[in-house]
């Protein structure tokens, strides 16, 4: 992959072979519980390929939930999740494909502690799609110069700032050539400084066309590249609209009380 700059997202002529006419990613009536807790209710919501998503929500809503039900973290109780039109898969190696198209960045910085930048980002490429350490390793410096740390390359990952680990597991995330990307809270344990360095990302993986459900509070995030965003709250989808709309004139109290907690 050495050449000229390719963009870091799937872009315009990528690999993604989808019907354009059904969502990439689908739940429907997804319900689940955690003992007595019913953390999602009746859940409907779908995402279509190249759209950018915005969840937001006070704490204990059930967003992290939901995202983790997407790429099979978490099992479900009922309802239907689709991605690319199939339903989930339960186990072996159908799941293991699955996870590999489902790319996830959490809130903490979840890189490999005992390996370099370059190891954490060739191992499941490597591993699951059976790349010569070479073609993996090209990738991967590739992709770490699109997110601005190839210099990082041979480091551990405690030699890094939290912003700069955060770009690694979003370009990791990358390696995998991943139909979506689930983003959960990625700047919310970051030090001030270091937040736009991520979002900067994120927004240039969203100009390019990447799918991305992005569970953040930022809202200078959410009006650059948000084309939907979901206000969830008690497990439920409350309200669901663009980003202006949702900003400026929420309809619940919910959200009101919300908004006017974190603007
Ligand atoms: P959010 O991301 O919106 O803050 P979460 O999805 O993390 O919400 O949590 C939703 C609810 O489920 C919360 O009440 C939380 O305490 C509970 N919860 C989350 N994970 C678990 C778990 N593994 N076991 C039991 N309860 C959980
Ligand atoms: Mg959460």
């Amino acid at each position: 992959m050495s050449g000229p700059r390719t963009p870091i997202g799937p872009g315009e002529g990528g690999t993604r072979q989808t019907d354009g006419n059904r969502p990439l990613v689908e739940l429907s009536h997804v319900e689940k519980h955690y003992g007595s807790l019913h953390v999602l209710k009746d859940i409907n919501l779908h995402v279509d390929t190249g759209e950018v998503l915005v969840v937001v929500g006070p704490s204990g809503s059930g967003k992290s939930t939901m995202c983790r039900t997407i790429n099979r973290l978490e099992s479900i109780d009922s309802g239907v999740i689709r991605i690319d039109g199939e339903p989930l898969p339960q186990e072996g190696k159908e799941l293991a494909r699955l996870r590999a198209e489902v790319g996830m960045v959490f809130q903490s910085f979840n890189l490999f502690a005992n390996k370099t930048i370059l190891e954490n980002m060739t191992l499941a490429p490597m591993k699951v799609r059976h790349m010569s350490r070479k073609d993996a390793d090209d990738m991967a410096m590739d992709l770490l110069a699109r997110v601005g740390v190839e210099s990082q390359a041979s480091k551990m990952p405690s030699q890094l700032s939290g912003g700069q680990q955060q770009r690694v597991a979003i370009a990791r995330a990358l390696a995998m050539q991943p139909k979506i990307m689930l983003f959960d809270e990625p700047t919310s344990a970051l030090d001030p400084e270091m937040v736009n360095e991520v979002l900067d990302v994120m927004i240039e993986l969203a100009n390019e066309g990447m799918t991305m459900i992005c569970v953040t509070h930022e809202m200078g995030f959410a009006r650059k590249a948000a084309d939907r965003v979901v206000f969830m709250a008690d497990g439920r989808i409350l309200e669901e609209g663009r980003p202006d709309d949702f900003f400026e004139h929420p309809k619940t109290k919910r959200a009101q009380d919300f908004l006017s907690k974190i603007l």
